[in-house]
């Protein structure tokens, strides 16, 4: 058999635990995992979790991990002891807002594949006695959610894992990390070397100084968090809850008051994130060595748990009773990251260099699963964009960022979040050369990347004595205006100055450019100078990685329309090691405007003496020309599905090209336009938006995009596996609903359900003021796509009427687009 990796995990929490159960699985065992503490109460976050799993979430990829913590910690026993206990959970509303919130929940659960319900107040107290039945306005429940044991889950895994080949080293502190030639070698211990091809923090809240050591920002922040108990409960103690199961009813959260609970045998267990956040510097943590409890836990202080006592007595009587108070607290250490979601993967620059970090208990089992994946078959079938490491942009990684962000995640881990409420602070962070322009057209902006997108124009206003808007439900219409709508229709009518510089350019240059990114894309790319390709990245399994627009601007230069860092991270790791290959991210020098509509070339036709007529410069083909004084790569594309041109110039010429544009645009009905018109279009148009619509769970044929694939050209990453599909007949497949309602105006992430059983998701939606009809993509089964087929979207608890329609909804013959 051939040798496997050495895989050096560090940290022996339920993460590393988890990862090295599922690298042995796999038969990878030359697995060894170090731990500065004591084997398993190694004084990591792991060690004091009250270990409530909740598996609801919006994210699909964090409700997968969940869902697999939850399955394996069923299956799991350490010594004849529990290792999750399936007790359920609740979510109590105490307001309206809420009680929505609890719908759209389930809406999410319903749509990956987890049980839930949305009950009334009297079920929920008698799910929970607990409770005082008047507070609750109705609650969520999830019967399979529950405890997870995390010490027993983590050293059950181990043993498994041990017993498979892996050691588990307790008491060795790593204090370096050796890298040679960009790679690393060996982790370095207090008791010595220790070789490795491969190393994986799994520090938890140490990973920034592990991160450190190979000079690699860890972006999380430490915060501590109050975890209390009362004294026995006589409401709990009348419940004998046999020592030994600790837990019998559901475990509650009341987000509203950002409080959770769970039993504790004969008392009650309250954790509160009302309190005053308390950002931790990780180099102050205690090595086990020295700290009085354990490393992750601080000293209770009582006064910041007040408010939270007396909210927890609001919504429990028990706790009003004389005497009844705090027995036992800690200030418990866990990671924040800027986003919300966990770090994982490789390292951009140490090769063997990987995270695993920010990880909850909730998601630990889903998490190893996933590294493991990914470390012995190079991707997992769960899409795992969201969590890599390599996301971040360089605005990102800044410490005040990590810091400021980090914070505010905890302030708002129970907060309902809209999917267009942009982060408040630090704001505006990086603006477009447009800026000033747009403020002064009374943008409403909203922030994506850290960039500042105008999503309309308050100066738009006028037009809506012109077009007919319909309003739509209070939840779609926040961050939302009927300007939005008045500006889709007048791009369609005339044309509309878009701003496109938030979208991710990179040039990628040198001989050995072409056949680098052929081998890596599924269209054919070696075609003239001046051609645009759409073309897809994909991973080894067939799954889209990513969708890219390629312009041959050069013999061996390109320039490519991206999705985000990514892909940038992805093709500098490709590129060949012999120089042949640059690949450059030019997005912060450049911007790039949209010029959209059936008088954009009379727009640019009169600033330009290049020939710009439909014979001269045709769809998908790319210039370089001038606009008045203004150097411009100009690509003839629309993600608007117009007639129209990408405009592409260097950031200091931004101001005068949006100038020239908009003087010469006004005879021609030329107005500013937004993203959410921008939005609206793409849909009725039917492009896809990746890591929406499809991510690497989905193949081109499934997602509708088989025209970008050229199996009769030479071989590319993903070929073979795409050789082994049958394209005609995807499994599932991205279609278009149309819904009848004219305010029904969805958001996305929403169940589908086809003759009342669950069927699909909601990618993508919007209204489609062109054909005057709420539109949603969605995933669907094969035998439901069919145009035609009636659905229901369950929306934030309503049935909303769908009906499967014709991809794509607005001008399926390309007339404008080619004319
Ligand atoms: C009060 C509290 C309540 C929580 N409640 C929940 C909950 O109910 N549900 C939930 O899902 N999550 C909860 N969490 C979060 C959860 O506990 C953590 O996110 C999770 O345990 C992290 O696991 P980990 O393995 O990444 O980190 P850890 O458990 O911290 O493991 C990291 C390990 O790395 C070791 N290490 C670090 N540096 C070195 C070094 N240099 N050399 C060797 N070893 C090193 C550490 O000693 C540590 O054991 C809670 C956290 C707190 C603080």
């Amino acid at each position: 058999m051939a040798a496997t990796p050495r895989v050096a995990i560090i940290g022996a929490g339920i993460v590393g635990c988890s990862i090295a159960d599922e690298l042995v699985m796999r038969g990878w065992s030359d697995v060894v995992v170090i731990e500065q503490g004591p084997l398993f109460a190694a004084g990591g976050s792991t060690s004091h979790a009250p270990g409530l799993v909740f598996q609801t979430n919006g994210s699909k990829t964090m409700a997968e991990f969940a869902r697999y913590t939850v399955e394996k910690s069923c299956s799991l026993e350490l010594d004849g002891e529990w290792c999750f206990n399936q007790v359920g959970s609740l979510e109590f509303a105490l307001t309206p807002d809420r009680l929505r919130e609890l719908h759209r929940r389930a809406g999410f659960a319903e749509a990956w594949g987890i049980e839930s319900r949305v009950i009334d107040p009297d079920e929920a107290a008698r799910l929970w006695p607990l409770v005082d039945r008047d507070a609750i306005l109705g609650a969520y429940h999830v019967p399979t959610d529950g405890l997870a044991k995390a010490v027993r889950v983590s050293e059950a895994q181990a043993r498994r894992a041990t017993e498979g080949g892996a050691r588990f080293l307790g008491r060795h502190t790593v204090t370096g990390i050796r890298t040679d030639d960009g790679r690393v070698r060996a982790v370095i211990t207090d008791q010595g070397e220790i070789e490795a091809d491969i190393v994986v923090c799994a520090a938890g809240i140490w990973g920034p100084l592990i991160g450190a050591m190979v000079g690699m920002t860890v972006p999380l922040q430490p915060l501590a968090h109050q975890y209390t108990t009362t004294g026995p409960l006589p409401e709990v103690v009348a419940l004998a809850i046999p020592p030994e199961r600790e837990n019998v009813h559901p475990i509650v959260r009341v987000q509203d008051r950002d409080l959770y609970f769970r039993e504790h045998t004969d008392r009650l267990g309250v954790g509160s994130y009302a309190h005053v956040p308390m950002p931790i510097d990780a180099s102050t943590i205690l090595h086990p060595t020295k700290a009085p409890v354990m490393p992750s836990v601080l000293d209770f202080t009582p006064d910041t748990f007040a408010e939270s006592w007396r909210w927890a007595q609001a919504i429990v009587p028990a706790l009003r009773a004389p005497g009844v108070g705090v027995d036992h607290g800690i200030n418990g250490i866990f990671s924040f990251t800027t986003d919300g979601a966990p770090l994982m993967g490789e390292s951009a620059d140490v090769k063997g260099f990987w995270l695993a970090e920010a990880v909850w208990v909730t998601h630990a089992c889903g998490v190893g699963k996933a590294m493991a994946e990914w470390l012995v078959d190079g991707g997992s079938p769960t899409d795992l964009h969201e969590a890599d490491v390599n996301r971040f942009e360089a605005h990102q990684l800044a410490p005040s960022y990590i810091h400021d962000r980090g914070v505010q995640n905890y302030i708002e881990v129970y907060d309902i979040i809209h999917p267009l409420q942009p982060m408040e602070d630090p704001r505006p962070l990086r603006t477009s050369p447009f800026y000033e322009r747009e403020q002064e057209l009374g943008a409403y902006f909203l922030e994506g990347n850290g960039w500042e997108r105008p999503h309309w124009y308050g100066t738009n206003e006028g037009l809506l004595g012109r077009y007919d808007i319909p309003r739509r439900n209070a939840w779609a219409e926040r961050y939302w205006h009927p300007i939005a709508g008045a500006e889709a229709l007048a791009t369609r009518d005339a044309a509309g100055l878009y701003d496109m510089t938030s979208l991710k350019r990179l040039e990628v240059t040198g001989p050995g450019a072409l056949s680098f990114l052929d081998g890596l894309t599924t269209n054919r790319l070696d075609r003239p100078v001046g051609t645009v390709v759409y073309s897809l990245m994909l991973d080894e399994r067939g799954g889209i990685r990513s969708d890219l627009t390629i312009a041959r601007l050069g013999r061996d230069r390109f320039q490519i329309g991206a999705n985000g860092n990514l892909d940038y991270d992805l093709l500098r790791r490709q590129a060949p090691a012999d120089g042949s290959v640059a690949v450059r991210d030019i997005t912060s020098g450049t911007c790039c405007v949209g010029l959209w509509g059936p008088r954009a070339r009379d727009i640019l036709q009169s600033l330009t003496d290049a020939d710009v007529s439909n014979e001269a410069f045709r769809y998908f083909q790319g210039r370089e020309l001038w606009v008045g004084n203004v150097p411009v790569t100009a690509l003839r594309l629309s993600y608007v599905g117009e007639l129209g041109w990408e405009l592409y110039t260097t950031a200091d010429l931004g101001m005068k090209l949006w100038d020239t544009l908009w003087a010469a645009g006004q005879e021609h009905g030329l107005i500013a336009a937004g993203r959410s018109a921008f939005g609206s279009l793409r849909l009725e148009k039917g492009y896809r938006s990746w890591g929406s619509d499809m991510t690497t769970e989905h193949d081109p044929y499934e997602a509708g995009l088989g025209f970008a694939v050229r199996m009769d050209k030479g071989d590319f990453v993903g070929r073979s596996a795409l050789e082994q599909k049958d394209g005609a007949n995807p499994a599932r497949r991205l279609v278009p609903l149309t819904i009848g309602d004219r305010e029904a105006v969805v958001m996305g992430k929403e169940p589908v359900e086809v003759d009342g059983r669950p069927a699909g998701y909601v990618t993508s939606a919007a209204y489609g003021f062109s054909i005057d009809k709420p539109i949603a993509y969605a995933w669907l089964p094969p035998d439901a796509a069919q145009a035609g087929q009636a659905v229901t979207i369950r929306y934030l608890g309503e049935a909303v009427s769908a009906t499967v329609a014709t991809d794509p909804l607005f001008d399926p013959e390309m007339t404008r687009l080619r004319s």
